[in-house]
């Protein structure tokens, strides 16, 4: 069964381009193994790509990708934990010095979460999963009158401070932040404009990257 044409097509243009003018890059990653100083934690959303975004090369980011970009806090239970495990990798063995939370507008996991929506499945994943939401849309309070578009931003920027918080959960990720080894983010894309602003740890509140970078 043969791929995608779109995927074929894809990667006979990334042969000829980006691979042929990368080509001993890979090759030294290859040999020398990667190490990314920069882990992102982003959504499944197609239109979000943190290597598109941040124009990143081969090897230069360890990106882990879930519905909503969300953590679950630390809890050492013996099930399936894939995003702990892929934490656990980045900061033990990669020795990641950043890691950045990236969530978006738009973002159907949130948009779910706060409409209350029907179960996809028997299984219903979608759900039990965007709970994780559940802390910082208490934190949010009631929506009242806040138009719905008004209210899922501030929700989506709400839960990335959440999840920036359940990040501290994990004790050795914690210790090495307190000792100044690994830095959180939390950043923002707008879909629609392409403006990406980043969490400002004083205000709390999300300002322009560019405009951050000049300050
Ligand atoms: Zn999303």
């Amino acid at each position: 069964m043969s791929l995608p044409q779109r995927l074929l097509d894809g990667y006979a243009t990334f042969q000829s381009g980006r691979l042929a003018a990368e080509q001993s890059r890979y090759r030294d990653l290859a040999e020398r193994g990667q190490s990314p100083e920069i882990m992102v934690i982003g959504c499944c959303d197609s239109r979000v790509s943190p290597e598109v975004i941040f124009d990143a090369r081969p090897g230069e980011l360890f990106v882990v990708r879930n519905v909503a970009n969300l953590v679950p806090p630390y809890s050492p239970d013996g099930a399936y934990h894939g995003v702990s495990a892929a934490l656990e990798f980045a900061v033990g063995a990669l020795r990641v010095k950043h890691i950045v939370v990236l969530g978006h507008a738009h973002c159907g996991g949130v948009r779910a979460f706060a409409e209350d929506r029907e179960p996809l499945s028997p299984g219903d994943f979608i759900g039990k999963w965007m709970s994780l939401i559940a802390p910082a849309a208490e934190r949010l309070g009631p929506r009242g009158v806040m138009p719905p578009s008004d209210y899922l931003m501030r929700l989506e920027q709400a839960s990335i401070i959440n999840t920036l918080h359940n990040l501290l959960t994990f004790p050795r990720l914690r210790k090495l932040i307190e000792r100044g080894s690994v830095e959180l983010h939390g950043a923002y894309f707008g879909v629609a404009t392409g403006e990406l602003s980043v969490l400002d740890p004083e205000s709390g509140r999300f300002v322009p990257a560019i405009g951050a970078l000049r300050a």
